[in-house]
């Protein structure tokens, strides 16, 4: 068998491929449309940063299924602790009964969250059902109706989750009535401020609007569950909140009585170079959801949250499958790690990553904007830097072509690309992508 050490992406028949389209056309024939495919990769196999084909063709993966396969793919030890728990317990239902992986996960999640106090956690399968959890805990607790969510945010697709989310209309049309009394409010996107405004100077406007507007006309504060938010907007372009907003955001839910909960679904796993993307703002949140990479692909998410706020009795919320024994076994190991080495790699090849993007922005008038933490980059694409136009087309085309030559990289936002690749990347894998990558945009 082929092995893909060798990181140097390798195009033998221009993808799709013969074997590849076989797939495609099966895919068509039984496969919901409903999905976003970005371009035709079909994935075979994988090992470490790389992806083949079933064409041969082998890829450099700056994806990471969508920031899921934190240690690369198919990591031996991963591999390794998946074997070992699937010879001894593969499933026995850890809402009725008892296993100890499921409670080893849970105590460590509790160690590496931010928040030096007791915790608890809610263990699931996809990032939409920790968002679901964190919902139904918010209101449980408070017993309070509304919530609060950001423009641009991305929580997940479940009717509870996409209630929240508020990134594209495509993944709300025709599925109203969703929860009432959720109200979106701008995200501190100070690239686009949406009142015109720069910061510092603006004082944070968005966060005055809140308390001045929305508090006092839409939404009374004591009837606000809680307020949710990515600290990095994902979905929604890869979006970095300015210092201190996080730390005056904090200081109005605790005014109020009103929950923080934070979606580290993409951000956390130590994608950014620190285990959670809100520990760069110091902020300690009530209820944090966590999912994709947490397990290195197998399917595992997570709500934690203060202990005291566990306040249901059994039978108000559980399911079949969260905290799988497999799926804790390869979370455990995933964490093991992360704390070893992959965190501090994420934050010395991100700003290696981020440098040599910004230096591509030197060159180029459409890159509009270089932005980022650790290994969780975005960069916008506009039709000039002085009038900041978005440019979707030249963005999706530049995804396509990367494709073609053997790149996966991934839109996000309206035209924004985002690298999310394994935290195992190398700074020889990342001069690999920028070679590949200048060719690309030179090629424009
Ligand atoms: N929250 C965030 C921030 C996400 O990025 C995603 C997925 O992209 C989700 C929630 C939903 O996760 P899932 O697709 O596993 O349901």
């Amino acid at each position: 068998m082929l092995r893909l050490v060798d990181n140097k992406p390798y195009i033998r028949v221009s993808p799709p491929g013969p074997e590849a389209i076989k797939v495609l056309k099966k895919d068509a024939r039984y496969i919901s449309p409903s999905y976003t495919r970005a371009y035709p990769l079909v994935a075979q196999r994988g090992e470490g940063m790389m992806i083949e084909d079933p064409d041969g063709n082998r890829y450099l993966d700056l994806n990471a299924g969508v920031a899921v396969c934190t240690t690369g793919h198919c990591h031996p030890d991963i591999v390794r602790a998946i074997e070992e728990q699937s010879k001894t317990l593969i499933h026995m239902i850890g809402t009725d009964f008892y296993y100890r992986w499921q409670a080893d996960a849970a105590q460590v999640l509790t160690e590496i969250t931010p928040g030096k106090f007791a915790k608890k956690v809610f263990l699931a399968n996809t990032g939409a059902e920790a968002v679901e959890s964190g919902i139904k805990l918010a209101r449980y607790a408070q017993r309070r109706p509304r919530m609060i969510a950001y423009i641009g945010c991305f929580h997940g697709r479940t009717m509870g989750a996409l209630s929240l989310t508020a990134s594209k209309a495509v993944q709300r049309r025709h599925f109203s009535p969703l929860l009432a009394d959720v109200t979106h409010i701008p995200y501190p996107y100070c690239y686009r401020c949406i009142f015109n405004l720069s910061y510092p100077k603006c004082n944070f406007a968005c966060l005055s609007y809140l308390e001045d507007v929305i508090f006092t006309k839409v939404a009374p504060p004591e009837d606000v569950s809680a307020i949710i938010v990515e600290p990095i907007q994902g979905e929604g372009g890869y979006i970095v909140p300015p210092d201190g907003y996080f730390q005056a955001l904090k200081k109005i839910t605790d005014k109020y009585g009103i929950l923080l909960i934070v979606d580290e679904i993409q951000s956390g796993m130590g994608r950014t170079g620190k285990m959670f993307a809100i520990e760069y703002w110091k902020i300690e949140p009530d209820i944090i959801c966590l999912g994709k990479g947490a397990a290195s692909g197998m399917p595992f998410s997570a709500m934690v949250a203060r202990a005291g706020l566990h306040k249901w009795p059994a039978g108000a919320h559980a399911n079949t499958f969260g905290g799988n024994p497999v799926c804790c076994a390869a979370a455990l190991k995933t964490i093991e790690l992360l704390q070893e080495s992959l965190v501090e790699n994420a934050r010395v090849c991100g700003n290696y990553l981020l440098k040599c993007l910004k230096n591509l922005q030197n060159k180029y008038d459409f890159i509009g904007d270089v932005r980022g933490k650790g290994l969780m980059v975005g960069v916008e694409i506009v039709k000039n830097r002085k009038t900041k136009t978005k440019d979707p087309e030249r963005r999706n085309s530049i995804v396509q072509n990367a494709f073609k030559k053997g790149l996966l990289i991934l839109g996000c936002g309206e035209n924004t690309i985002r690298f999310c690749p394994p935290l195992i990347i190398t700074k020889d894998d990342i001069d690999i992508t920028m070679e590949i990558f200048g060719k690309v945009l030179r090629a424009r």
